[in-house]
C-alpha cells in the first residue's frame, strides 16, 4: 500500500486531500499544527506538530520500520484572505518559509522520492483587464502584489533546487482561489467566497452587505473537488515546473456576489466599501494543467450553491 503525508492535514485544502487520498487506496497521515475544524480527519493517523520545528519535520516523515513516505503533500502554510495577508506579513514570511525550508530539507535527507508543494497563483504581477493569459513563465522577472506570493516564490525555487541536486521528484501546482464547504468561513482568515456566502447567510431580506472593493477585481474561483483531483494527477505526472491550477471561468467580485445573493434567495443590496482586494486582475494560461487530462468541471453556480449550503448551516448552528 502505498503511503502519503498531507501537511495542512487540518485545513481546507488538505482536509479535501486527505479523502481524495483514502479513496485512491492510500495509508494516509495528516499532520498538521491543529485538528481541523469542521470535519473528522479520514487520515489513518493524524499528529500535531508545528513543522517551522526541523525535529517535528523528521517525527511527521517518519513513517516507522526505517520507512519513509512514497508522496508527501506539502499544504502546511500560515494564510488567509486578503484581510490576513496584508495585515500578517511578518507570520505569513516567517512561518510559512520556515515550514517550506524544514520540510524540503528534511523529506529529502528521509529519501522521500516525490513532494508536491502548493504554490499561489500570487506569485504573478497584477494585471489589467483583458490582458491576455500569463504562462508559468512569465512569473520572472517577479513582482508579486503580496509578501505571501514572494513567499510562495521563493519556496518554489528552493524545492526545485533540492530537486536539480537530489534524487527527489518535485511538483509545483499554483492554485486560483479555491473554495467549497469545510473551509474557514469567519475569523479573519476567511477569503471571498466564504466571507460573501457568509454575510449573505446572516443578512434578512432588505438588508445591505458590504463588499471590500468596487466590485471590478477579476478572478478564478475553483472548486475544491476539481483543485484536489488536480492535486493528484499532477503529483502522478512526470511534469516538471510550476503548473496553474484553476478553472477556465472568471468572474468580477461583483458578479460573484451577485450570484450568492441569488443562490440564497434573498432579496439583499451591496454597499462596496473600502478593504483589502489585492490585484486587479488575473488570466492565466491553463495549456500545461491539459497535459494532465484535467479540468476544473464544477461550475460556479454549483460550487457556489454547495458551499453556501454549507456555511449558511453552520451560521444557524452557529447562531441556535
Ligand atoms: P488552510 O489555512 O485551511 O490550511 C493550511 C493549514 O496549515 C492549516 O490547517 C494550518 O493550521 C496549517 N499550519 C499552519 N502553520 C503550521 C505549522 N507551523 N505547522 C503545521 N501546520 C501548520 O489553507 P488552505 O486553503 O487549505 O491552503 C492550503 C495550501 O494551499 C496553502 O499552502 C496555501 O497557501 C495554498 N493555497 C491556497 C489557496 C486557496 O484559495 N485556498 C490558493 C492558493 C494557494
Amino acid at each position: 500500500m502505498q503511503k502519503a503525508l498531507v501537511c495542512g492535514a487540518g485545513g481546507f485544502i488538505g482536509g479535501h486531500l486527505v479523502k481524495k487520498l483514502k479513496r485512491e487506496g492510500y495509508w494516509v497521515r495528516g499532520v498538521d499544527v491543529k485538528a481541523h475544524e469542521y470535519a473528522l480527519t479520514q487520515a489513518d493517523e493524524f499528529v500535531l506538530l508545528d513543522l517551522r520545528e526541523p525535529h517535528n519535520c523528521w517525527q511527521a516523515l517518519n513513517a516507522g520500520a526505517g520507512e519513509t513516505f512514497d508522496e508527501v503533500y506539502q499544504l502546511a502554510a500560515d494564510m488567509g484572505g486578503m484581510g490576513f495577508i496584508h495585515s500578517a506579513e511578518c507570520e505569513i514570511m516567517h512561518n510559512s518559509a520556515l515550514i517550506n525550508i524544514n520540510m524540503i530539507d528534511t523529506a529529502t535527507r528521509m529519501g522521500v522520492p516525490r513532494y508536491f508543494f502548493s504554490s499561489s497563483v500570487c506569485v504573478y504581477r497584477d494585471m489589467e483587464p483583458g490582458e491576455p493569459a500569463l504562462t508559468e513563465a512569465d512569473a520572472v522577472p517577479a513582482h508579486p502584489d503580496n509578501e505571501y506570493g514572494w513567499e510562495k516564490l521563493y519556496a518554489e525555487r528552493m524545492a526545485q533546487t533540492y530537486a536539480r541536486h537530489y534524487p527527489i521528484q518535485v511538483r509545483i501546482a499554483r492554485f486560483e482561489n479555491c473554495y467549497g464547504p469545510e473551509g474557514t468561513w469567519r475569523g479573519g482568515r476567511e477569503k471571498a467566497p466564504a466571507a460573501l456566502c457568509r454575510k449573505v447567510a446572516e443578512a434578512k431580506d432588505g438588508d445591505v452587505i458590504e463588499v471590500w472593493g468596487d466590485g471590478t477585481a477579476i478572478r478564478n474561483f475553483t472548486y475544491v473537488d476539481d483543485m484536489v483531483e488536480g492535486i493528484y494527477r499532477l503529483t502522478q505526472s512526470e511534469i516538471e515546473g510550476a503548473v496553474n491550477l484553476g478553472g477556465d471561468e472568471y468572474v468580477t467580485v461583483s458578479e460573484l456576489a451577485h450570484l450568492v445573493i441569488e443562490i440564497s434567495g434573498k432579496q439583499l443590496g451591496i454597499r462596496y466599501v473600502a478593504g483589502p482586494v489585492g490585484v486587479h486582475s488575473r488570466n492565466f494560461s491553463k495549456e500545461r494543467s491539459r497535459l494532465l487530462n484535467w479540468k476544473a468541471p464544477t461550475t460556479l453556480r454549483a460550487g457556489i450553491s454547495r458551499t453556501y449550503q454549507w456555511i449558511a448551516e453552520q451560521v444557524r448552528q452557529a447562531h441556535s
